[in-house]
């Protein structure tokens, strides 16, 4: 298979454009063409996971946090990474990255954490992105009305929340004349024509509207037909980094850290807070999430799940009302490397994949 047919697969889930600006995510080694065969999946693209995928001839890894994080100006031996890009590209295995795309996606991590929870009613916190929605506009003679409305949905405009093909119409009066040079549709040149028409408006992204009145022009009777978008002042979609939603049922801090190291496989958490005092209303950021804290008091939560919390961080949260329960940056995340092997398993069932465990950088004695 070649290594494009893969990464359009999972675009097409986890969209590049989701990543923050400062992330290094999507192809970082690798040429589209190549063939690929066998896939290794893991947290970090570290001396363990290339050792792995050089023993196992695997053509591709898939690894959450970046190979390369920021602008290098020199890929020789003299450094650690510099021996390991080398030894990458000796062994023709090409790596792909999808890192703050994975956790804000639907479906990626915070959403796996918030599922093995069960946690009810989710929504997000340390939103990263609103949809731009416009209205469009179409000018279509009567008789006509239906080709353009299917146009319209099947090329997406007309989504609101659970519903599609979402469009109101007006009737009115179209008038125009045709000039020389036209080849009108209804009436003739130099005559001015008044024509029964129906204006159809719906709703639309605006990264989806140049597609819908493509998709309107296909159909259109008209040799020039009319149409108008306006942007609009509401948002669509929102995409955002971590969750806050509600436990099934109200247990103590200290019994949703038990059930944490349980459901995450974790040899220790650790918790800021009063151990004995009722849960209900849970976040969950994936990761370094305090900065979040704040965030998370706000939206209503009473602790906060993430990993690599400071100290002085963990003191604030406490002034802020909101316990914490530090279940560690790779506790929170090693997850990636099983959830990326049933994603590909699922659509690319011909491929070879190994989900590589790897190991936390710290131990606890
Ligand atoms: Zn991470």
């Amino acid at each position: 298979m070649r290594l494009k047919e893969i990464t359009d697969y999972i675009e097409s889930r986890y969209s590049l454009d989701l990543a923050y600006d400062w992330d290094n995510v999507g192809l970082v080694i690798g040429a589209e063409d190549a063939r690929v065969e066998r896939v290794l999946t893991c947290l970090d693209v570290d001396r363990a996971a290339i050792q792995r995928a050089v023993s196992s001839n695997a053509d591709l890894i898939i690894s959450h946090h970046p190979l390369i994080f920021k602008g290098i100006k020199k890929i020789n031996s003299r450094s650690q990474k510099g021996r390991d890009i080398l030894e990458i590209m000796r062994n023709g295995i090409n790596v792909y990255c999808m890192h703050t795309n994975f956790d804000i996606a639907t479906d990626g991590l915070n959403d796996h954490i918030c599922k093995l929870l069960k946690l009810k009613s989710t929504s997000l916190i340390g939103i990263t992105h609103e949809q731009s929605l416009c209205k469009i506009a179409v000018y279509v003679p009567k008789g006509y009305e239906d080709t353009v409305r299917d146009a319209l949905s099947s090329a997406g405009a007309g989504h609101i929340g659970n519903y599609d093909s979402c469009t109101f119409g007006i009737d009115g009066t179209g008038t125009f004349r045709p000039l020389e040079g036209s080849k009108p549709f209804i009436g003739a040149k130099n005559s001015l024509e008044k024509v029964e028409e129906v204006k159809i408006e719906t709703i639309c992204t605006m990264s989806n509207v140049k597609a819908a009145v493509e998709s309107v022009m296909r159909v259109h009777p008209y040799e020039e037909p009319a149409y108008d978008i306006y942007e609009l002042v509401n948002k669509g979609e929102a995409q955002g980094i971590g969750r806050v939603g509600a436990l099934e049922n109200k247990m103590t801090l200290s019994e949703l850290a038990r059930e944490i190291k349980t459901i995450l496989k974790l040899d220790f958490v650790k918790v800021c807070g009063d151990l004995g005092m009722p849960v209900e209303n849970v976040a969950v950021v994936s990761g370094s999430g305090a900065e979040f804290i704040c965030d998370a008091a706000k939206a209503g939560a009473q602790v906060l799940i993430t990993g690599d919390v400071k100290y002085h961080q963990a003191q604030e949260a406490l002034e802020s009302g909101i316990a914490i329960i530090d279940a560690g940056h790779h506790g929170t995340e090693k997850h990636f490397s099983v959830l990326m092997k049933e994603f590909l398993e699922a659509g690319k069932s011909e491929l070879s994949i190994e989900a590589f465990s790897g190991k936390d950088v710290f131990e606890c004695l």
